[in-house]
C-alpha cells in the first residue's frame, strides 16, 4: 500500500522521539512491501519560530491532504507568558478541530518487564490491555450556556452537558467496531441513575448492539467503572465513554501502568486523518539531550497501523518489537532500574527496528 503521512515534532523532545518512529515506518515498509511518504511540517513552539503562528495554514493543508498525521509534542516554557491563543498548545487544539476528531483512543497496556513501577500489586495486573475510548467534541467542556449569574442570595454558575444523539451514536460505533477488531467485549460507561443524557447514552448503546451481535456489552456506572478500574483492569477490553468521564478514566488508568511514559494516543474523526501522538508532553526538561524514550512515539505509530491504514500485521509486529526490547532488559534512562545502562533514543529506536 501507499500511504501519505505528515510528520509534526513540534518542540522539546518531539522532534526526538519522532525521527525515530519514522525511521521505524520506514522499516516497517521495507519488511511489508508498502511505501511511506513523509512530509514534515511545523506545529506548536515551532511553528511559531518559523512562521509566527503556533498552527500555520499549510499545515493544516498537508495534514488534511494525508492519510495520517504523527504527533511528536508541543509546548515550550519560553511562551508560557504570552495570550493563550499564541501558545504551542493551542496549535494542537486548532489541529483537532481542524481535522475533526471525535474520538480519543488511549490503550491501557502493563508491560509485565515495568510492572513493578506500577502501584498496584501483581496479582491485579495479569492481562491488563484495554483500551479507553474518549469522546471528545461534546459534553460538558463545549456545551452552552456556560456562565456566572450573579443573583439575590449570591453567585450562581452554569455549565451545560449537551450532547446529540448523532454524536453519541458515532462515538459508540467505533467502540464497537474496536470491540470487534480486539477481544469482542464494549463496556458502556454512563450515569445513567443520574444523567438524562446517560440515559440516552445507554439507549443508543442498546439500540446499536443489534448491529454488533458478535460484540458483548455491558454497562457501568462511572463510579464502579472507576473502582474496577483499579480494582481489576484485567476484566475491560474496550471502555467506551462521554467526554468528561473518559478524561478522568484515561489518567487513572494511565496510573495504573506505572509506565506513563510509554503511553501511545490516537485521536480519530470521521474519515479523514487521524492523529496519532505520545500521551506524554515536550519534556523541556530533558529535551536536546537524546534521552527520551521513543517508546510511546512508537506505540503511536503501531495505532497508526492499525486504525488509519488496517495494517493489522504490521501493528502487531511493531507493538511485539517493543515488547521484545523490554523483555530483553533494554531501558531508556527513564524507566531504567538501578542495574540497568541506559539507553540513548537513538540507541532504542536501533534496538526496535532490529527486533521488527
Ligand atoms: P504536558 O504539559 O505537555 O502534558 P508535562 O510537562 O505535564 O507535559 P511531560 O512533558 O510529559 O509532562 O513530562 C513529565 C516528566 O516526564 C518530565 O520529567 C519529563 O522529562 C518526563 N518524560 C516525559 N516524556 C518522556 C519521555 N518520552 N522520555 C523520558 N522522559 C519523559
Ligand atoms: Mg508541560
Amino acid at each position: 500500500m501507499n500511504k501519505h503521512i505528515t510528520v509534526l515534532p513540534g518542540d522539546g523532545i518531539g522532534p526526538e522521539v519522532t525521527a525515530e518512529a519514522q525511521k521505524l515506518l520506514e522499516e516497517v515498509a521495507v519488511q511489508f512491501g508498502h511505501t511511506f511518504e513523509f512530509t514534515a511540517a511545523h506545529i506548536g513552539g515551532a511553528a511559531i519560530d518559523a512562521e509566527g503562528t503556533p498552527l500555520p495554514e499549510q499545515t493544516v493543508a498537508r495534514c488534511k491532504a494525508s492519510d495520517a498525521v504523527l504527533l511528536g509534542a508541543v509546548g515550550a516554557p519560553k511562551y508560557d507568558r504570552g495570550p493563550a491563543s499564541g501558545r504551542p498548545e493551542a496549535g494542537l487544539l486548532g489541529l483537532r478541530k481542524a481535522l475533526d476528531v471525535f474520538a480519543n483512543l488511549r490503550p491501557i497496556t502493563v508491560f509485565p518487564p515495568l510492572a513493578a513501577a506500577s502501584p498496584l500489586k501483581d496479582e491485579v495486573l495479569t492481562n491488563v490491555d484495554f483500551v479507553i475510548v474518549r469522546e471528545l467534541t461534546g459534553g460538558l467542556y463545549f456545551g452552552t450556556p456556560r456562565e456566572r449569574i450573579q443573583t439575590d442570595h449570591g453567585l450562581e454558575v452554569v455549565d451545560t452537558l449537551r450532547y446529540s444523539e448523532q454524536e453519541i451514536e458515532r462515538i459508540l460505533r467505533l467502540g464497537y467496531q474496536i470491540a470487534q477488531q480486539r477481544g469482542k467485549r464494549l463496556t458502556s460507561v454512563d450515569k445513567a441513575n443520574v444523567l438524562e443524557s446517560s440515559r440516552v447514552w445507554r439507549e443508543t448503546a442498546e439500540r446499536l448492539h443489534a448491529e454488533y451481535p458478535d460484540v458483548e456489552l455491558n454497562h457501568l456506572l462511572v463510579d464502579n467503572a472507576a473502582m474496577q478500574i483499579v480494582k481489576d483492569p484485567g476484566q475491560f477490553d474496550v471502555i467506551v465513554t462521554e467526554n468528561l468521564f473518559g478524561d478522568i478514566l484515561s489518567d487513572e488508568g494511565a496510573m495504573i501502568t506505572g509506565s506513563i511514559g510509554m503511553l501511545p494516543s490516537a485521536s480519530l474523526g470521521a474519515g479523514g486523518p487521524g492523529l496519532y501522538e505520545p500521551v506524554h508532553g515536550s519534556a523541556p526538561d530533558i529535551a536536546g539531550k537524546g534521552i527520551a524514550n521513543p517508546l510511546a512515539s512508537f506505540l503511536s505509530a503501531a495505532m497508526m497501523l492499525r486504525h488509519s491504514f488496517g495494517m493489522f500485521a504490521e501493528a502487531d509486529a511493531v507493538e511485539q518489537a517493543v515488547q521484545q526490547v523490554l523483555a530483553d532488559g533494554l531501558r531508556t534512562a527513564d524507566i531504567a532500574g538501578p542495574g540497568d545502562t541506559p539507553l540513548s533514543t537513538a540507541e532504542m529506536g536501533e534496538a526496535v527496528r532490529t527486533r521488527l
